[in-house]
């Protein structure tokens, strides 16, 4: 049936077979030639050789079959196909691959190029090009007079023996003029070795190793961990029993003080000194104007025992902070006000010693820890804040884990 049909004639056009597909929308012709076809149809993309079609198998995709709205699909099937032994991580495997190989070459050729322009630079350098280990024996010898002494004490007689002698008490009385000769050759030699300056390279290479860790072939997005984290009261610090902690809307936690008294409250997990932490807290009084509300990191063995305030915190009256140091604008502390309302946002990356502040949401006054070296390595601290006032209140509005902190702090 197949063969008399690819192979049957056209009634009308005598000379073509009826070997065509027609796949028109309301004209489907199964047994057309080519001539009939292009008189029922300006479509010719519509038309596929009925042999084409019949052989077809698994792997073959059409050029214009099954009608699609964007045409490039039946290429890109295609090209696709090429790959279709491959697995979705094979190809992964195979980008990330050539990606490396192609970083570490123009990475090498970059440095060979400069290593080799810095090196014909000094070449061409003739202040650098005496061998200074001869300059100082030259002078070294000058000054000892040793070959004159060993000249007189080979001849030893009455007169080299005075003249030893001279020499000798030369030699003592020049002491001052000699030693400045040599320590004067000595500086000079130190001033031009300390020419090369190690200090930017060193720098500049601290930094690319930084930015080769900072490849990331699949962006993670932050990951909000509000949810899953509590806020605890400190065991016996003060009146911290008397907080009052609770969620309220959109997963936040809300912590006031139900007396006049201080209170610390910290999280349920110690930080992760790798992880980048982005933590908003909104701090709110109608209390006096030297009220203090507190926010920072609190050491594992203080947490339940110790104020806030005497570690590495933010403190919304001005005065007892170590973020402190303004990196942009103003203090994040606006001077003291009865009424505060305000939302802050806290960074902290405690494996470089980083935790920074800003007013949020406009970034507009940043402080970082004037001294980073408060943050102790090998320590467990926590996320702590610390209220006082019956009046006062810290809402947590966002707790997050992020990939990198973006360019806004
Ligand atoms: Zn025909």
């Amino acid at each position: 049936m197949d063969q008399e049909k690819k192979q049957s004639k056209c009634n009308i056009h005598s000379n073509f077979n009826n070997n065509l597909l027609l796949f028109e929308e309301n004209n489907i012709q199964t047994k057309i030639c080519l001539v009939c076809a292009k008189q029922i149809t300006e479509n010719l993309n519509r038309l596929i050789e009925y042999d084409e079609f019949i052989h077809a198998d698994q792997n073959y995709v059409f050029s214009s079959f099954p009608p699609l709205n964007d045409k490039n699909i039946y290429n890109t099937i295609k090209n696709l196909q090429i790959k279709k032994d491959s697995s979705i991580q094979d190809i992964f495997i195979e980008k990330i691959s050539n990606y490396f190989t192609c970083l570490k070459k123009e990475i090498n050729q970059k440095i060979d190029n400069l290593h080799s322009q810095v090196k014909s630079k000094l070449i061409q350098m003739q202040d650098f090009r005496q061998n200074q280990g001869d300059i100082f024996l030259d002078i070294y010898n000058e000054v000892s007079s040793k070959f004159d002494i060993q000249k007189l004490i080979k001849e030893y007689s009455q007169d080299s023996d005075q003249h030893l002698k001279e020499i000798i008490n030369e030699k003592y009385s020049n002491i001052k003029s000699n030693t400045e000769k040599l320590q004067k050759n000595i500086s000079e030699y130190q001033a031009i070795i300390n020419k090369i300056n190690l200090k930017t390279p060193i720098e500049i290479q601290s930094k690319i190793l930084d930015l080769i860790d900072q490849i990331d072939f699949f962006e993670k997005p932050q990951k909000d961990i509000i949810e899953n984290i509590e806020f605890e009261k400190s065991k016996s610090y003060s009146c911290s029993q008397n907080l009052q902690i609770q969620r309220i809307q959109n997963r936040q936690i809300q912590i006031n003080q139900s007396t006049t008294n201080r209170g610390v409250s910290y999280a349920n997990f110690i930080l992760d000194p790798n992880q980048k932490y982005i933590f908003r807290v909104k701090l709110q009084t109608n209390s006096n104007a030297d009220s203090f509300l507190i926010v920072g990191i609190i050491q594992e063995q203080d947490k339940d025992n110790k104020k806030l305030y005497d570690g590495i915190c933010y403190c919304e009256r001005g005065n007892i902070m170590t973020i402190n140091k303004v990196v942009k604008g103003n203090n994040v502390y606006e001077g003291s006000k009865v009424n505060i309302d305000k939302e802050i946002e806290v960074r902290i990356h405690l494996a470089q010693k980083m935790i920074k502040v800003a007013n949020y949401p406009n970034y507009e006054n940043i402080a970082e820890l004037e001294n980073k070296q408060l943050i102790l390595e090998n320590t467990q601290y926590r996320l702590a804040v610390e209220l006082y006032h019956i009046a006062h209140k810290i809402i947590i509005t966002h707790l997050s884990i992020v990939q990198q902190f973006d360019e806004k702090m």
